[in-house]
């Protein structure tokens, strides 16, 4: 006897509760959001990508002053709840105390973006440098996507529903080259881990995912120097940098009901970075 059902009238139709238009399986309206590092860079691009599809609650989590940017995303869509929540995701007790903070406000959180990250570049050889240097990445880029993926995931379990987006890195993926970054690799390759073992281990109430950027144009890839830049380019088949606003369909499509049946994958959104 076959294992599989082959008798297609016979299988459940799926999800008859969504509508008929593909692209309605985009949209976020109805749904309630928060994103860490939603202030600035990949993390604004994402949270302005949201409410673009109609996000009815965003909730942004940084450490960045609340600021112009943050105000004109609460301006220009008025019909949206927008909170912003100061956190340092380094901190277990904070990002504890803001995720709790959101859910009862917002009484559902459908989504949750952990994406706050910081580079790390053009540090010294591991041989070379001291133990602050190591834990100071690996408590924003591995320890503090940790803290929001446990605190989101009780609430997660409790409502049965929810997808989790992590932020991960194409130096999850690679050693790149030129700059030393191996706690920047080592921290990216974790987040890359976590979000298939919480896939496995919350498939029956919560969907986990990660995205993980090329080379983007933000503030923290700024700052690097023009040969990295030049050499960056160089080994990127599409020739340039991406921008954030090229990262959102990815992110977008892990948040929202077409991606009912994605668990447990990374989307790598890198110009070709990786394929090489
Ligand atoms: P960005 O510096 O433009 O924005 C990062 C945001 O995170 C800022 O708003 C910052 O205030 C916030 N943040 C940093 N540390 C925080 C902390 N401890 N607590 C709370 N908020 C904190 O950087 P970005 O380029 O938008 O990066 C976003 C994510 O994308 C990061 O995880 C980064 O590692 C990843 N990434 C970026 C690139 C790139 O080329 N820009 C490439 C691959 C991955």
């Amino acid at each position: 006897k076959s294992m599989c059902n082959t008798d297609i009238g016979s299988l459940p139709a799926p999800f008859p509760e969504l509508a008929d238009s593909i692209l309605d399986m985009f949209r976020l309206n109805n749904k309630a959001a928060a994103i860490t590092g939603g202030a600035r860079g990949i993390g604004y691009a994402i949270s302005e990508a949201y409410l673009q599809a109609g996000l009815s609650k965003l909730a942004i989590i940084d450490y960045a002053p609340n600021d112009v940017a943050v105000n004109n995303l609460i301006e220009r869509f008025p019909k949206s709840q927008i909170i912003y929540l100061n956190c340092d995701v380094r901190k277990a007790d904070q990002v504890k105390e803001v995720i709790e903070k959101i859910h009862k406000e917002f009484e559902v959180i459908d989504i949750f973006v952990a994406n706050a990250g910081i580079a790390w570049t053009s540090g010294p050889m591991i041989d070379q440098e001291t133990d602050d240097d190591w834990h100071n990445v690996m408590n924003v880029d591995l320890n503090g996507v940790y803290y929001c993926a446990k605190n989101i995931g009780k609430i997660f379990r409790a409502q049965g529903k929810g997808s989790l987006v992590m932020t991960a890195s194409m130096s999850a993926h690679i050693v790149n080259v030129p700059q030393l970054q191996a706690a920047y690799n080592v921290a990216k390759a974790g987040v890359l881990h976590l979000g298939k073992s919480l896939a496995v281990e919350w498939a029956a109430f919560a969907r986990v995912n990660t995205v993980s950027p090329g080379y983007i144009a933000t503030e923290l890839s700024d700052f690097v120097p023009e040969e990295m830049k030049n050499s960056w380019y160089s080994l990127t088949p599409k020739g340039r940098q991406g921008s954030p606003r090229e990262l959102c369909g990815a992110y977008l499509y892990l948040a929202s009901d077409a991606a009912t049946y994605t668990t447990g994958t990374d989307v790598r959104v890198d110009g070709g970075y990786c394929s090489v």
